[in-house]
């Protein structure tokens, strides 16, 4: 990057809705599969402070990133530009002022938290899904809806949001928020009897443009508090979406949408009991299957294969079935792949046979002398000739 390029000057800083403007290209240069252009003034924010960069055009050409180096703005484009030339430039709006809307909602709930909590606001981070906000304390429920009201006040109350630079003289006597020491003239922003907080971001004029400030959801973050929240759009569409779902499945439990949690929990407690009817009409089953084989069997270890019984109950049958006929070895085809069994015994140890069994058959498993179970990768014919070898 050239040295001797004069800082950019930051047209955003002046005037955050200059959404088109014409500037000379002072230099450009291919970085990778990208040309890093600055020219001698932008609207273009470049990421940092917690805002993302501006996208947009010059000369009709894509701007699909922004960052500043020593107070030189750099527009990543997909082509060249040539230095010296005038160019016509935009940036993406839509992006720029929700960004605005997440950014000065931040500020002003931040401020009323830090009243509120006495705790700071350590970090801010403007991301795809959500906006999150990091204080080095616990908050509270109360706190949290509380200072949620009080921002969406201000919104009502459209209160201005006030830039202005302080020079070094001027901040002394300012109480003001900062996550980091700052030299040199201060930029301030002020949303009366809210919040007062350096910051080089790009916010909307007053506060009544946010629209809407809310919180999504906080949770325990490196002792302290991560706090998610969306504002304006992004909180529309959001809620869009949370609403569209809600209706998908009122429809489905046939259930207003304000019951839908009701009616959620009383599926998953029918469900529940349905599990436990199952659970009891299978033991049930098993032993009525077991008493039919001791009338049946007369050997020494009783074997079946069986199918798509799941591990816990091929563990059970085995459980009642050992009482009935002394040892017993229970395969079951497996959802995935091959053949769980288990083996039980009240007379010999079932892991003789398993360790035989597991070695024949490819299979993994043991357990105790009375019960082993496992699985087996070997498929049907050489199981049936496995248990062929054992009686
Ligand atoms: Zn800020």
């Amino acid at each position: 990057m050239q040295k001797s390029l004069e800082k950019t000057v930051k047209l955003y800083e002046e005037d955050a809705y200059n959404k088109e403007f014409e500037a000379v290209v002072m230099s450009c240069e291919k970085d990778k599969d990208r040309y890093l252009v600055s020219l001698d003034r932008t609207a273009f924010y470049p990421e940092g402070g917690g805002q993302p960069a501006d996208t947009g055009y010059i000369a009709g050409i894509r701007v699909t990133d922004t960052q500043e180096k020593d107070g030189i703005i750099y527009h990543y484009t997909e082509n060249p530009l040539e230095p010296g030339i005038s160019v016509q430039c935009s940036i993406d709006w839509k992006r720029r002022f929700s960004n605005m809307q997440q950014h000065s909602g931040e500020h002003i709930l931040s401020g009323i938290i830090v009243q509120l909590s006495g705790f700071d606001n350590v970090g801010f981070h403007i991301g795809s899904e959500f906006v999150t906000l990091d204080y080095n304390g616990p908050l509270t429920d109360e706190i949290l809806k509380e200072a949620e009201s009080r921002a969406n006040s201000a919104i009502y109350a459209n209160l201005p949001v006030n830039v202005r630079v302080y020079s070094n003289e001027e901040i002394i006597d300012v109480d003001y928020r900062s996550k980091k020491e700052i030299e040199g003239p201060v930029r301030i922003v002020e949303v009366p009897g809210c919040d007062r907080c350096a910051c080089c971001g790009t916010h909307v004029a007053r506060a009544g443009e946010i629209g809407i400030i809310k919180i999504i959801k906080a949770q325990n973050y490196k002792g302290g508090t991560r706090v998610y929240i969306l504002c304006g759009i992004r909180a529309l569409e959001h809620f869009r979406g949370a609403l569209e779902s809600v209706d998908k499945i009122s429809t489905l439990l046939s259930a207003r949408p304000d019951q839908v949690f009701e009616a959620t929990a009383q599926l998953l407690e029918e469900s529940e009991e349905q599990k436990s009817r199952i659970a009891g009409l299978q033991t049930k089953l098993f032993e009525i299957m077991a008493e039919q084989v001791e009338n049946e069997f007369d050997g020494n270890i009783y074997t079946t294969i069986m199918d798509d019984l799941s591990a816990d109950e091929l563990r059970q049958y085995a459980l009642i079935l050992v009482e009935k006929v002394g040892t017993c070895l229970l395969f079951s085809t497996n959802a995935n792949e091959g053949y769980r069994y288990a083996c039980a015994s009240s007379e010999i140890d079932c892991r003789e046979i398993t360790v035989n069994l597991n070695k024949t058959l490819e299979g993994r498993g043991g357990g105790t002398p009375k019960l082993t179970q496992g699985a087996v990768k070997s498929g049907r014919e050489k199981i049936e000739s496995f248990i062929a070898s054992l009686t």
